[in-house]
């Protein structure tokens, strides 16, 4: 059978980044967890197929692998000459499904995956958050501190996080003996089902806290202090550790992460760590030559205009540029000349010019005069 493409298997395009593409492969691997469908092959078989995909396309190595080889990139009677090579062929599907999810929510299935019965009790790790931060062309440049606010689930202070109202008890399940679920026989299945009485925690609590209803989190907007490290770009990632929503039963919290948006800058277009900047000057200028500032992302910078300087030329100002993000130095300023044609100008000033023009011989614009030697056998 041919093996199908693992984009399509995941639902997302080729463009999808890594947040996307494992979001897909959560809902999928949940839908198709071999737990959700006792005794069904085919969903056995979408199961394994679903974190192959994700196991290839959630690694940056492995993907680009797949993006110029498809499956030959794996696959060890074609691998010869084709991707670098992966020994071993993939990971247990279960083993992807739990660090996907955490160790925690692994206990949700536990029953499948290997025979230990998890304790739905364990303290389970709180979710990532996603932020998206807009900032300024020189703040991102230059590093700043901005505080931002996140709304996100935080442990409840009230109960401390137990759910329980201070002075009630929580107590394991009768029901289920705290594990949760309850397995019933029918003829030759035997299956898995959440608790009806404490709904898969495995516990009751006798008197729920009354702030956050037994939930042991509650919304609330936070106040989050990020330094912003000089020279980041659009797209930038960062992580702050722990400051994702809160973890449930004294599980540890989830990360917070901040995804840049860098405005672009009325003067300066930024490539990489490089700067470009479009410096008009005027004829004059370019023709008998100036010194002219040009400014720079904290002041301004001489340049000497040599006579006769054409428009596009280049002037390279080392070390002007943006400071690199991972502390390499900084980029340069590359200022590109524009020359500017006068307009509005005066009786006199034209008077001047024409006089300037009855003086030319042609020598004086080379170019010009060597273009139009060539294209007058063209003119008829
Ligand atoms: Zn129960
Ligand atoms: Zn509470």
């Amino acid at each position: 059978m041919a093996k199908r493409d693992y984009y399509e298997i995941l639902g997302v395009p080729r463009t999808a980044e890594a947040e996307e593409i494992k979001k897909a492969y959560r809902k999928l691997a949940i839908k198709h967890h071999p737990d959700k469908n006792p005794g069904n092959k085919g969903a056995e078989e979408k199961f394994k197929e679903l974190s192959e995909a994700y196991e290839v396309l959630s690694d940056p190595q492995k993907r680009a692998a797949y993006d110029s080889y498809g499956h030959a990139a794996f696959d060890p009677r074609t691998r010869a000459g084709a991707g670098p090579a992966w020994g071993g062929g993939f990971h247990d599907p279960f083993e992807i499904f739990r660090e996907v999810f955490g160790a925690g929510a692994g206990s949700f299935f536990d029953g499948f995956l290997g025979g230990t019965r998890g304790d739905a009790n364990a303290p389970q790790r709180g979710e990532d958050l996603r932020y998206d931060l807009e900032l300024d062309f020189e703040e991102a440049a230059a590093g700043c501190e901005r505080e931002i606010t996140v709304p996100r689930l935080e442990r409840c202070d009230q109960c401390d996080g137990s759910g329980a109202q201070p002075g009630s008890r929580i107590r394991t399940c009768s029901h289920c003996g705290g594990r949760g679920q309850i397995i019933s026989s029918r003829g030759i299945f035997s299956l898995a089902q959440t608790c009806p009485q404490c709904q898969g925690a495995g516990r009751v609590i006798e008197r729920p806290c009354r702030t956050c209803r037994g939930a042991g989190r509650r919304e609330r907007a936070s106040k989050i202090t990020l330094r912003i490290p000089a020279g980041v770009n659009t797209g930038a990632r960062l992580r702050s550790a722990g400051n994702g929503e809160a973890g449930l039963r004294g599980g540890p919290p989830g990360d917070l992460y901040v995804i840049l948006h860098v405005q672009p800058h009325d003067i300066f277009h930024r490539d990489g760590d490089d700067l470009l900047c479009e410096v008009p000057i005027n004829f004059v200028q370019a023709t008998l030559g100036a010194e002219i500032e040009v400014p720079t992302l904290n002041g301004k910078a001489t340049i000497k205009v040599p006579p006769g300087t054409q428009p596009g030329t280049l002037f390279r100002l080392k070390g002007k540029g943006v400071r690199n993000v991972q502390g390499y130095g900084h980029g340069d300023l590359h200022v590109r000349i524009q020359v500017e044609v006068p307009t509005h100008l005066s009786a006199a000033q034209r008077a001047k010019l024409e006089e300037f023009a009855a003086l030319c011989s042609g020598k004086e614009n080379p170019r010009t005069q060597s273009f139009f030697e060539k294209a007058r056998r063209l003119f008829r």
